[in-house]
């Protein structure tokens, strides 16, 4: 059942109202002159609005803060944080506004907030803007996460707002109006913990319980199961983002959802030639959230999260301990059992293969992908091709395709079922080097190229004749990719 898209939007202030210690109301900057740059109109419909009051001056107004609909109660929202290990007690929004709660048309509660909206009490040093280029990479990235599957944040509009901002040049500032199942991370939690207000912390792990995880209400042992959910659902979420080669760049716990989406594309990037200790961002230097580390820095956080809810586990403090070590203790086998599922679909092997042979066909596969330095995506995509009997695409991928060779002939005999292969390997993907030729083109006034990537990883498991140039590898000369935070 599904409600008409609704002329204007309506939003519920349930955070605020429930977390009010968490939630500094706060109001955008103003901003004159809005200019639409993108909207995402199924996910507008999707949300019950029409995109056509969205591209109205009052739409506009709304997506950069300026306009706030009745009921709405715009706030900064409170988080503590470990930022590359180091413990930041209050960091917070400090350029962005938690809009208020929409019910999406199946029903589903979801966050609209807003990025770049100005400076808040949080803003330390920060001048509170966002610039158009990495609005618009966010948004291109999180739509293509989403579009593989993966669980993400989306992005509804990204409006240009005619500011100057200031970084290494001057920039054209930009507002992103995110939607995610809900803004609550780990450093939320770390918020409320260091905060020693037991009932706050009560009451927030009751919020994400509502919100993300209703069976937990009903387990013997509520906050224990909340633990567990969330343990879970970063253990599957890691496994994929492993699947498909992306290195989020900054898995800071406040840069970690307690709802299992991906969130907070600063520094991300895909890997295109496979390398295990991939590190993209310009900042991590000794390398903590490179592509391998993932699982172990997500392991991390969820530790720290646990230690945020040691005084709900149990009164007797070291029981509490006790318990969330055993909880956390399931990370690694859930984490390995999502991602070895994962990578046997990737070379077309259903669960009834005898696990030890597909591991060892995996195992072997990886070994060789990271001596060649082969294509990550070029590679899986192509290997359907080679179970169907026409393996040179792939072989050509390696330098020296002895290896792979050899490993074909131990492959083939298991069947390898190419449909399966061919919904869970992605054709196209955010690759670095096609993100960056949109946003330079958007930069001069060119939308259109962003267009079409976005055409192309919106659907990137359906091969296109005329995409072939967002299937392809970097060219030979794009080099090293660095990404920068701070954006
Ligand atoms: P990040 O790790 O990029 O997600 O951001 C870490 C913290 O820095 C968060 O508290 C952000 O709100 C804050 N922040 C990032 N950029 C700015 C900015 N330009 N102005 C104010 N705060 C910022
Ligand atoms: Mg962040």
């Amino acid at each position: 059942m599904s409600a008409p898209a609704q002329s204007t939007v309506e939003l519920d202030g349930r955070f605020a109202r429930e977390l009010a210690e968490l939630a500094v109301p706060w109001r955008a900057q103003e901003v004159p002159d809005p200019r639409l740059l993108i909207l995402n109109e199924p996910l507008a419909i999707e949300l019950g609005i029409d995109p056509a009051v969205l591209r109205s001056p009052d739409g506009l107004h709304l997506l950069t803060g300026n306009l706030i609909p009745a009921g709405a109660t715009p706030v900064a929202q409170a988080y503590a944080g470990h930022q590359f290990g180091w413990y930041a007690p209050r960091l917070g929004d400090g350029r962005a506004l938690l809009l208020g709660e929409m019910t999406d048309r199946s029903g589903r509660l979801r966050d609209l907030h807003l990025k770049g909206a100005g400076p808040t009490p949080f803003a330390r040093n920060g001048d509170g803007q966002a610039a158009v280029g990495p609005m618009l990479r966010e948004y291109v990235v999180s739509e293509a996460m989403n579009a593989l599957g993966i669980p993400s944040t989306r992005s509804l509009a990204v409006v240009a707002t005619g500011l100057p901002v200031y970084r290494e040049t001057q920039l054209q500032g930009a507002v992103l109006a995110r939607v995610a199942s809900s803004h609550l991370r780990v450093g939320s939690f770390q918020y409320a913990r260091t905060r020693g207000d037991d009932g706050l912390l009560r009451r927030l792990a009751d919020h994400a319980i509502a919100r993300h995880y209703q069976a937990a209400a009903d387990a013997e042992h509520p906050y224990l199961a909340l633990l567990h959910e969330v343990t879970a659902a970063q253990a599957s979420l890691v496994a994929q983002w492993m699947l498909v080669g992306f290195v989020h760049g900054v898995m800071n716990t406040d840069n970690m959802s307690i709802s299992g989406e991906s969130i907070d594309y600063g520094p991300c990037a895909v890997m295109d030639a496979f390398n295990s200790a991939s590190v993209y961002s310009s900042i991590d230097e000794g390398g903590r959230y490179a592509y391998a580390n993932q699982p172990l820095a997500a392991e991390w956080n969820l530790a720290r999260f646990a230690e945020s809810l040691l005084p709900l586990l149990d009164e007797d403090q070291e029981e509490a301990a006790a318990l969330a070590s055993e909880a956390l203790g399931a990370f690694r086998s859930e984490y390995s059992a999502a991602w070895s599922a994962g990578a046997r679909a990737k070379i077309g092997l259903h669960g009834d293969v005898d696990p030890t042979a597909a591991s060892r066909l995996v195992n072997d596969l990886y070994a060789l992908l990271q001596e060649g330095h082969v294509d990550h995506t070029s590679f899986f995509r192509s290997l359907g091709a080679a179970a169907r009997g026409h393996a040179e695409a792939a072989r050509r991928l390696f330098p020296k395709p002895e290896g792979f060779d050899d490993w074909l002939g131990r492959w083939r005999p298991f069947g390898p079922d190419t449909g399966l292969m061919d919904r869970v390997n992605p054709v196209y993907m955010a690759r670095n080097h096609l993100v960056e030729e949109v946003l330079a083109a958007a930069e001069e006034g060119d939308l259109d190229p962003l267009s079409s990537l976005l055409n192309a990883v919106t659907r990137p498991y359906d091969e296109r004749p005329g995409l072939e140039r967002y299937a392809a590898p970097p060219p030979e000369d794009f080099g090293t990719y660095r990404t920068f935070c701070g954006t």
